[in-house]
């Protein structure tokens, strides 16, 4: 998958805003909330590495604070909260900025048609001396070209997610659908992208900390999938950090939840789903979807949901798949065991074909396992120094023999009456 270029990307110390590398001592970061659930902010609230705490107290070497403009985390309110909004919006903030925009963006023109608004944050005074609350699709569209960066969170944001799907009254949309192919922020970035519903809040802030690295000027931009995804983090799909990959490549798949088998026959799309939730865990590296035992519905994918529903129904391309690892597993995996019970044998023990453990009972290799292990073993030590019997592993032994008798001499000479 081939990284996008915008012309930013090419120019490691792009001077930020006419500020100089390391000038900037505070970047503002307004957070707007469209059709949103919330869940993107319960999820960055969680991120670990770094935490939102890292980002606004500065702690993180090299990276300006961050001054956060949360509707729900702010302890101002009214007027005092949309004072900053303003002067951005009037470009007398001062300082750069990011926007954040959480859950899909409406068509706020079907709700004014019939006199309300979708999802709105403050107000301002009308013609006739009333308040006309403040959409957040517009103050996207007032704060959007000043910005440093628009960083969309969720799938929401990114895509449409579940308010775009299907039906759609709201004319729903992502930020990127709303600002347009053309737009550049002021440092001359597409929209950035994170998507997931929710996001891992690792993927989010980490996305926000290498921007800001790269707005002070200590670090190069990223790159960036040509969807504006963090490549580095979506270019995998889940299937190939899933903890369950080795179960559907031997063929083992779960009829029920509950168990450790792979869960692509009870409706897992991991195998085409770009997300790496089950690396990176959804919380402090803990918990994620097939890590905890759900299948994966391609929450992060720009089709979701209508293009992975019906949930909880194999997809169709799991027929072919998992036949052929069932096929090739049932042949793999008694081979793969021998194997196993060997390596799960000392010398001494496979020698003496008894294991003294207390613990239970260690079934000895029986005959065919032992000629299985015997032509197992030729070929793995084929071409080695240290094959079995070669002249220089009888060498060893002999050297062993030798150094082993020398000792049992002396020490019967030692305790000789
Ligand atoms: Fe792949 Fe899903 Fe099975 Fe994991 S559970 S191995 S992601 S198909």
């Amino acid at each position: 998958m081939a990284a996008a270029t915008p012309s930013a990307m090419t120019n490691r110390h792009t001077p930020a805003f006419g500020l100089a590398s390391g000038l900037i001592t505070e970047v503002h970061a307004f957070w707007l909330a469209g059709m949103s659930c919330d869940g993107c902010s319960i999820a960055a609230v969680g991120a670990r590495q770094p935490s939102v705490e890292q980002l606004v107290s500065g702690s993180i070497p090299g990276l300006p604070p961050v001054v956060l403009h949360h509707p729900v985390l702010a302890t101002d309110a009214g007027e005092a909260f949309i004072a900053p909004y303003r002067r951005a919006r009037a470009g007398t903030l001062g300082a750069p900025y990011v926007v954040i925009y959480e859950g899909s963006v409406a068509d706020e023109r079907i709700a004014a048609f019939h006199g309300g608004y979708w999802s709105a944050m403050g107000a301002d005074i009308d013609a006739a001396g009333g308040h006309k609350p403040i959409p957040t699709a517009q103050w996207l569209h007032d704060l959007a070209p000043g910005a440093a960066a628009v960083i969309a969170i969720g799938t929401c944001a990114t895509w449409g997610g579940v308010p775009a799907a299907a039906g759609n009254v709201t004319g729903s949309m992502g930020v990127m659908d709303f600002l347009g192919k053309d737009y550049l922020s002021a440092l001359g970035l597409p929209v950035i992208n994170v998507p997931g519903c929710s996001p891992v809040g690792d993927n989010f802030t980490e996305t926000v900390a290498t921007v800001l690295m790269f707005l002070a000027g200590v670090g190069p931009l990223p790159a960036f999938d040509e969807l504006g995804r963090p490549a580095w983090m979506f270019k995998k799909n889940v299937h190939q950090g899933c903890v369950r990959g080795g179960s559907y490549e031997e063929g083992l798949f779960a009829k029920a939840y509950g168990g450790t088998e792979c869960l692509v026959e009870l409706g897992c799309w991991g195998p085409v789903v770009q997300c790496n939730i089950v690396s990176r865990g959804a919380i402090g590296h803990a918990g994620g979807c097939m890590n905890t035992g759900g299948i994966c519905i391609g929450c992060t994918m720009p089709g979701f949901p209508d293009a992975f529903a019906p949930f909880y129904k194999a997809p169709p391309g799991a027929m072919v798949s998992a036949y052929s690892s069932r096929t090739v597993g049932s042949f793999i995996r008694p081979l793969r065991r021998i194997t196993q019970r060997r390596r799960n044998l000392t010398e001494h023990w496979s020698r003496e074909r008894s294991v003294p453990s207390g613990w239970g009972h260690v079934a000895p290799p029986n005959v065919f396992e032992r000629a299985a292990n015997y032509f197992y073993r030729k070929l793995q030590h084929a071409g080695s120094e240290f094959r079995p019997n070669s002249p220089r592993q009888q060498q060893l032994q002999a050297d062993g023999h030798q150094f082993i008798g020398d000792a049992k001499r002396r020490i019967e000479k030692e305790s000789a009456p």
